[in-house]
């Protein structure tokens, strides 16, 4: 699926040290790919990777998160604006508002008008009305009546009228006599688009003037629901889009390509049959969804604020001198506390969070630490080759720990700084994560 071949998409560039021309260029053919197999117009594709170009050789390199994680955040912003940016509000003003819901048959319309009278009487304290204007199969009128039984909202039909304008039109004045504020106009649908249904939407729209025109389509359709949607919005100028069957075995490209075709938003987005499982679309998260990489947004935001680039560099000059001491590796500890709880923040890591479970690290393993630091004078600090056995006693006494822990902790030290000789050669966005563990 897309997120699978996202991520490997990103494996390009992840453990380099730094974003370079090679490797974005890499990335972004792959990332290309992957939405054109997603079902993703190949020009949509195409504009999309050559704007997450452009702002990865233009962004900064951040000393303090791995490249990877960098373009995963720009790929990130990128699926965000390119599917709307911020969620989108339905226009409810007037008594009652109006909401007609179109679409191709079988793309979930009774469905979606079900869980909208749901989602508005129960998250928005509304009192809507559901009305049943599918003419041509009873059947479609037994189901709406099931499903407002199901949630309790009141269903307006007309089983003998053969005119959906005019049932329509009742059904409002019903409505207002009734104190109903809303009113969702279920209609009929077609297995493909031809002039008839195009022409009776067309029609109720003209007659009733809607708050809202909701275009609802089967996510599983892959391309075709681009051009449905194209055709439904070049005749009805919709207001919004309904994403359904999400639970589906969904390739992801709809909710992509919908907004850049159409220029409309999504509005909700569906994925389940019972009436509780309808969403408010937000393009944020449905863009860390595709990506499906845990919480990479915030942990990226998360280490630019913290970590201090010049701080950084001068750091990194420091261990290829093989200088690192251990007033550095407090400022690294303090870096590491700023950014929040350790174990939060491995956690955010993708992969990290099922393993993190059964792992014990907690903050208090790094206290111990920092009083032993404390302990040192600045020059034992600045000098860690000075620290001999009677230093330690009188660390150990100091912090109020065993010789046995300070012992400890001196070997460590020791090892670190081999290691870090011997990874001299590599650069600091690879190193930095590493050093808090
Ligand atoms: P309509 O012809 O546009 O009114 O479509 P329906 O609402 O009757 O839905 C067609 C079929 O899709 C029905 O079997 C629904 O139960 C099913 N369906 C609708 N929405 C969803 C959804 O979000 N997820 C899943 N899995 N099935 C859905
Ligand atoms: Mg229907």
């Amino acid at each position: 699926n897309l997120s699978e071949r996202l991520e490997s998409a990103f494996k390009n560039i992840k453990g380099e040290g730094r974003i370079t021309e090679l490797n974005i260029a890499a990335t972004v053919k792959d990332i290309r790919r992957a939405l054109v197999d997603a079902d993703v117009n190949y020009k949509i594709a195409k504009d999309f990777t050559d704007t997450v170009k452009d702002k990865a050789q233009g962004s900064k390199v951040l000393l303090a998160v791995n490249p990877g994680q960098q373009m995963v955040k720009i790929v990130q912003d990128e699926l965000t604006e390119l599917m709307g940016g911020t969620e989108s509000e339905l226009e409810l003003k007037g008594a009652p508002a109006v909401i007609l819901i179109a679409g191709l048959q079988g793309s979930g319309k009774t469905t979606f008008s079900g869980k909208l009278a749901n989602y508005l009487k129960t998250q928005k304290g509304k009192s809507p009305l559901l009305v049943a204007a599918d003419i041509y199969r009873p059947a479609a009128i037994d189901q709406l009546t099931v499903l407002a039984g199901q949630i309790g909202v009141d269903i307006y039909s007309e089983r003998e009228n053969k005119d959906a304008v005019a049932i329509v039109q009742n059904a409002i004045k019903e409505a207002k006599s009734k104190n109903k504020n809303v009113v969702i106009i279920d209609t009929a649908g077609r297995l493909a688009i031809d002039e008839v249904l195009m022409k009776e939407v067309a029609d109720i729209k003209a007659a009733v003037n809607p708050n809202e025109i909701l275009f609802v389509v089967d996510s599983m359709t892959g391309q075709d629901a681009v051009n449905t949607a194209k055709a439904f919005n070049d005749r009805l100028n919709f207001t919004g889009v309904v994403l359904t069957k999400l639970d589906g075995d969904t390739r992801g490209g709809a909710a992509l390509s919908i907004k850049y075709t159409v220029n409309k938003p999504i509005k909700f987005v569906s994925s389940g049959e019972k009436m509780d499982t309808l969403d408010v679309f937000y393009p944020d998260r449905m863009a860390q969804r595709i990506l499906g990489m845990g919480d990479i947004t915030s942990l990226v935001e998360k280490a630019q604020a913290q970590f201090d680039e010049e701080q950084a560099k001068k750091l990194e000059k420091k261990i290829r001198k093989n200088q690192f001491d251990f007033e550095d590796f407090k400022q690294q500890l303090e870096q590491i506390k700023k950014m929040g709880n350790l174990k939060d923040l491995m956690g955010m890591i993708p992969g990290m969070g099922k393993a993190m479970k059964d792992i014990e690290i907690s903050d208090d393993s790094f206290k111990g630490v920092e009083a032993i630091i404390n302990s040192m004078t600045p020059q034992e600090r600045a000098n860690p080759d000075l620290i001999s056995q009677s230093r330690r006693l009188r660390i150990a006494k100091g912090s109020g720990k065993d010789i046995a822990e300070v012992n400890a902790f001196m070997k460590q030290f020791e090892q670190m700084k081999q290691m870090m000789s011997m990874m001299n050669k590599m650069p600091m966005g690879k190193m930095m994560p590493g050093m808090g563990r």
